[in-house]
C-alpha cells in the first residue's frame, strides 16, 4: 500500500511545531496503514512521545541517534560545568564537531538511505536532520544523495530549523514555522507534554 509517488517535505523555521507536525503526519500515515520510520537526530529518547509512540503500532519504528549538542568555545566553559554537561550532551567548538559524533550521525544517514531504497517503509522522517547539517555533523551532500537515491514511492520528511538552501531547492514542499510570539521570551521553561 505504498504511495504512488513520494515527495520530499521540509519543516523548518524558528517557530514551534516542526517535530510535532512530523509526529502528527506519522500518526496519519499509520492510520492509513502505511509503514513509518521515524529517525530523530541529535536527541535521546527522553521526550514524552517516546512513552507512547513505540507502543502504538507495529508499523512504526522510532529511533534516536546521538545526544543533544551544545556549541561553545572551550575558553568560555568552566571545566566543572563542562564535565557535568558532557554526560547529557555533546559539546563542541564552532565548526569542530567530535569525529565520533559525526560518525554516529553518518551511521544514522546510512540507515535512512537503506530504508529509503528498500521500500520497507512508506514514510521516512528524519527529525532535526536540518540542524545536523547546519552544525556540520551531517554533510549536505550526503543528504542530497539520499534524496536522489530514494525510491520514488517513499515520502521523505526533513525537519529542523536552519535548513540549508540546497535542500530547500530540492524539496517538493517546504513549510516554515515562523515565530511570531513565544512564551519563552517571558521566561517560560520547556514543559513536559508541550515542549518535551
Ligand atoms: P516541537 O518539538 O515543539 O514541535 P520544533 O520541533 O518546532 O518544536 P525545535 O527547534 O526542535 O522546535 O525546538 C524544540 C523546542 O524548544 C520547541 O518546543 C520550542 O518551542 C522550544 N524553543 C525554541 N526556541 C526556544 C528558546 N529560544 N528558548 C526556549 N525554548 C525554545
Ligand atoms: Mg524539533
Amino acid at each position: 500500500m505504498s504511495f504512488k509517488k513520494g515527495y520530499v517535505q521540509v519543516y523548518t523555521g524558528n517557530g514551534k511545531g516542526k517535530t510535532t507536525a512530523a509526529i502528527g503526519l506519522a500518526i496519519r500515515a499509520l492510520g492509513a496503514g502505511k509503514k513509518v520510520l521515524f529517525l530523530q537526530f541529535m536527541k535521546t529518547n527522553t521526550y514524552s512521545e517516546h512513552k507512547i509512540l513505540p507502543n502504538i503500532s507495529p508499523n512504526l519504528t522510532i529511533k534516536t541517534i546521538g545526544k543533544p549538542f551544545f556549541v561553545a568555545r572551550k575558553e568560555d566553559l568552566d571545566p566543572e560545568i563542562r564535565a557535568q554537561w558532557e554526560n547529557k550532551c555533546v559539546i563542541f567548538e564552532p565548526g569542530n564537531p567530535p569525529q565520533e559524533y559525526v560518525d554516529l550521525i553518518s551511521q544514522g544517514i546510512e540507515e535512512a538511505k537503506k530504508a529509503l531504497q528498500n521500500q520497507e517503509y512508506d514514510l521516512v522522517i528524519l527529525d532535526e536532520i536540518n540542524v545536523s547539517m547546519y552544525f556540520e555533523l551531517a554533510p549536505v551532500k550526503k543528504v542530497l544523495e539520499l534524496i536522489e537515491e530514494k525510491s520514488p514511492e517513499v515520502e521523505l520528511v526533513l525537519t529542523g530549523r536552519n535548513c540549508p538552501q540546497e535542500i530547500i531547492d530540492r524539496a517538493d514542499l517546504v513549510t516554515e514555522m515562523r515565530e511570531i510570539k513565544h512564551y519563552y521570551t517571558q521566561g517560560v521553561q520547556a514543559r513536559v507534554g508541550i515542549e518535551n
